[in-house]
């Protein structure tokens, strides 16, 4: 039976996607160093709300615009954060084999 293969319209929704996932552990990053920063400089507790709070949203919003690129792009169902090659649910290639 012929697996069909949908791994070039996954490549190219992940190239899409890839400036979310940048925003994503960067910002993530951002507010880590940035909060030992203030801790470490004494900042004031509400500016470090303000910045915990900016952060997480930034955060936030950009894990669900990462959303998309945990379903399958056939059947659309949730692959989980491991995406194998192929869809666990309805078979078609996600990932191409490595060269
Ligand atoms: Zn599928």
């Amino acid at each position: 039976m012929e697996v069909e293969d949908y791994s070039k319209i996954y490549q190219e929704r992940q190239k899409k996607y890839r400036p979310f996932a940048y925003a994503f552990f960067g910002d993530l990053l951002i507010l880590v160093v940035g909060l030992l920063i203030m801790i470490k400089f004494g900042a004031d507790v509400f500016l470090l709300q303000i910045f915990g709070f900016v952060m997480m949203l930034g955060i936030f919003v950009s894990g669900i615009l990462l959303v998309p690129l945990m379903k399958c792009p056939k059947c659309k169902k949730f692959m989980g954060r491991d995406i194998g090659k192929f869809c666990a649910y309805c078979g078609v290639r996600i990932l191409p084999d490595k060269k």
